[in-house]
């Protein structure tokens, strides 16, 4: 009985011991993948994505309170996150022809004034001129990108099921971009996220060079529409 005893409290303080060397070891991966995170963050330049990316995967509760402890806003972690994980996809973007690659922009890109109506398929924008969609989406088309607006993720299923793009970029507020690339990394797309540059459901901004950019990625330059090249003034609203 008394052996019985002796091996149980072996045993409990063995897992205790575990426990604690887990706990201890977490904190401490956390703590160097946070230090890694704020050198990137600071010089512009991600180092050793594939470690991070994995840090945020097993420890990602642990790192933004880190974050927060370091003064960092939820906003520049997210921006953050949204930086590593198009880097990290950026070859795999490359790759996919354009024919096998979607644009989702989101309906509150649109004048507020907009005529076109929705469809089961998003917005059909009738480019009238009041706002940037008009101008840029038959351009983006014309490199051959099936480009969507549209008025949430729902939507953004139901084209992924139907026309079953290989990659997408992805438009939207930060908090919905975030989760749009989690979502295509769980339906294994190649996913690349565009924040806007003002929040909110009404007549939002864009950096649509920094779409441009994006969208241009492993395309042939001679199939991009002379356009593209001279942009138009005042091209991010
Ligand atoms: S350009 Fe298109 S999306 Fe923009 S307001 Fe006109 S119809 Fe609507």
């Amino acid at each position: 009985m008394l052996i019985e005893n002796s091996i149980l409290s072996q045993f409990i303080f063995l897992i205790g011991e575990i426990t604690l060397l887990f706990i201890l070891g977490s904190i401490v991966f956390a703590i160097l993948m946070v230090t890694l995170a704020l050198i990137s963050i600071k010089r512009g330049k991600i180092y050793f994505p594939s470690l991070i990316k994995a840090g945020v995967v097993l420890v990602e509760g642990l790192m933004k309170a880190l974050f927060r402890l370091f003064g960092l806003e939820d906003q520049q972690v997210n921006s953050f996150f949204i930086e590593l994980h198009n880097s990290m996809n950026k070859r795999a973007f490359e790759a996919v022809p354009v024919s096998d690659r979607a644009i989702f922009l989101p309906q509150c890109l649109r004048s507020s004034k907009c005529p076109a109506h929705l469809t089961p398929e998003g917005l059909k924008c009738k480019c009238c001129g009041l706002c940037m969609i008009g101008y840029w989406l038959p351009l983006l088309e014309k490199m051959g990108y099936r480009v969507f607006s549209v008025p949430g993720s729902s939507f953004i299923k139901r084209m992924v099921r139907k026309y079953r793009p290989k990659a997408i970029i992805g438009v939207g507020c930060m908090g919905e971009v975030k989760e749009g690339l989690e979502m295509s990394d769980k339906l294994g797309l190649i996913s690349m996220g565009v924040v806007t540059l003002k929040e909110g459901c009404v007549e939002t901004y864009l950096d649509w060079e920094m779409l441009l950019e994006i969208a241009k990625l492993g395309v042939d330059p001679g199939t991009i529409p002379p356009d593209l090249i001279t942009l138009p003034k005042n091209n991010n609203t």
